[in-house]
């Protein structure tokens, strides 16, 4: 007997579980299109040249210690991350204006700036686009805020619903905080043109709604780290407030290191500075501070003008690949002649393709082909290769024919 002896058996997670049936299938042609985790030609994880080059010079750095860091984490680190984001010419920074702290990756930005906005700010809802990753609605009800959603896809065009999108942000209250993805919107691959986030921020700075910036993708959507940091840089140059999560997992294939900032931009100096001494009282009970070794890799690439560059080249590098699964898929369907438009693969942006599939079709192509996505039809083209391509072709004409 136990004292937990009435617990119930916990879902899997939508996401992760994915992975736990795939690795149950003894299929020697399974297929892990679910989790958003870059995978080689030949399927592997990689790390990066540069990031073996940066973990070997800390290795051999005699110095190196494993002391706490503070509360707020390395601050080479959230100097540089602000700049990477911001730019290196963003009047925020140059004013001193931006509170950052190191957080655990993407998810532990979004969860502490959660439990900040809970604590300090004076409107409790957040806004997030439907549909969304699926971790948002938990984190931030969990931190304390109100969850609601705006429109953000159109099923029938596949594409950006803007009308109901400007609707649902127009009839928000004022003050309400709205999680915008800087780019390559998870799970969609729909982003909003430079056009549209203008009015979008026209919009939300005239109802003054809070912009909370996701940004866990930042260089794989285009390849340009400075292009798929464009919408963000827009609502910094009118000079209003934000919030932003940056996460190193995806851009610096870190995952597991967990490595992320949070930055407020903040409206002057001295606010920024208060912001940041509570955003420790934050921190300081849930983790204490985060950890050395991710922080310190990102700082080195980030600093060393010879590094970064080597890095924008593998992250284009990465970035070019998933495009180019991309065509192969949709020639692949044109191939077959697979009934239906496909062109929504092509003109989707960053990791994924919403592809359109229902979940009675994402079953079959598990159970028939041992493919593996999460129910709504989200596939990782990060996972994909010249090889698995046509499987994957074979079971989507299987599927909706
Ligand atoms: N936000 C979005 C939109 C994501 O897709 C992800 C990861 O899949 C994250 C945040 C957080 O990832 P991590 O906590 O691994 O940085």
């Amino acid at each position: 007997s136990s004292v937990f002896a009435g617990l119930a058996q916990a879902p899997e997670d939508p996401i992760l579980g994915v992975t736990v049936a795939y690795n149950k299938d003894p299929s020697p042609v399974k297929v892990n299109l679910g989790v958003g985790a870059y995978r080689t030609e030949e399927g592997k994880p990689l790390v990066l040249n540069v990031v073996r080059r940066a973990e070997q010079m800390l290795i051999n750095n005699p110095s190196r210690v494993k002391e706490y860091l503070p509360i707020t984490g390395l601050a080479d680190f959230n100097k540089l991350s602000a700049k990477l984001i911001f730019g290196a010419d963003s009047p925020a920074i140059q004013e001193n204006r931006v509170a950052t702290v190191q957080c655990l990756s993407g998810t532990g930005s979004l969860r502490v700036g959660g439990e900040f906005l809970a604590r300090h700010y004076h409107e409790r809802t957040i806004y997030i686009p439907q549909p969304t990753w699926g971790n948002h609605p938990k984190v931030f009800t969990l931190a304390g805020l109100t969850v609601r959603s705006y429109r953000y896809y159109d099923p029938a065009t596949r594409g950006l619903d803007f009308q109901g999108l400007l609707e649902d942000l127009g009839s928000a209250p004022s003050g309400a905080i709205v999680l915008l993805h800087a780019c390559a919107h998870n799970p969609t691959g729909v982003d909003p043109t430079l056009d549209q986030w203008e009015q979008i921020r026209q919009l939300m700075r005239s109802k003054a709604l809070l912009p909370f910036f996701d940004s866990a993708y930042q260089g794989f959507a285009s390849g340009s780290l400075d292009q798929d940091a464009q919408s963000v840089r827009m609502f910094v140059a009118d000079g209003g407030e934000l919030l932003m999560a940056q996460s190193y997992a995806k851009n610096m294939g870190l995952y597991g290191e967990r490595v992320g900032a949070l930055s407020i931009v903040c409206g002057s100096a001295d606010v920024a500075v208060r912001v940041e001494s509570q955003l420790k009282l934050v921190i300081r009970p849930m983790y204490s501070n985060p950890p050395i070794h991710g922080a310190s890799i990102v700082a080195t690439i980030l600093k060393d003008s010879a590094m970064f560059n080597e890095w924008t080249v593998e992250l284009k590098g990465m970035a070019d690949r998933i495009i180019s699964m991309r065509q192969q898929l949709f020639d692949a369907l044109k191939t077959r002649e697979t009934p239906g438009d496909w062109s929504h693969i092509i003109k989707q942006i960053g990791m994924f393709t919403f592809t359109g599939l229902n979940s009675d079709q994402v079953a079959f192509m598990r159970q028939e082909y041992h493919i593996y996505m999460t129910s709504d039809g989200r596939i990782s083209m990060a996972g994909l290769s010249g090889r698995t391509i046509p499987h994957l072709a074979d079971a989507i004409h299987a599927a909706v024919t």
